[in-house]
């Protein structure tokens, strides 16, 4: 009887150990990185000059994957993977660009 209550016990912390893959934080075109992901060229946006190469908000390098969005803050153009970024972007743009500028 012991060892049955022994097995269920081992069972229960097996399954607690399974953890959850942690996405990306907020849903991306590029959540799966691939060579498809990488700008498209015929995008404008891509053919603009930008204040940064990097998306601000996750951090992306938005020269190599491309722009979907741009925002101007303080009369500098910032692009931007996806609109959640930018929005993300225009919640706390000082601490954004504080947390950047080095
Ligand atoms: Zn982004």
């Amino acid at each position: 009887m012991k060892k049955i209550l022994l097995i269920a016990a081992i069972t229960a912390v097996l399954s607690c150990n399974k953890k959850e893959e942690k996405a990306h934080p907020h849903d991306h075109p590029h959540t799966m990185e691939s060579e498809t992901m990488y700008k498209d060229p015929k995008n404008p946006l891509n053919k603009l000059t930008y204040a940064s190469n990097i998306d601000f908000s996750c951090n992306m390098d938005v020269s190599k994957y491309g722009v979907s969005d741009t925002v101007t803050y303080k009369g500098k153009l910032y692009g931007f993977c996806s609109t959640v970024c930018k929005d993300d972007f225009m919640k706390k743009p000082d601490e954004y660009l504080a947390k950047n500028q080095k």
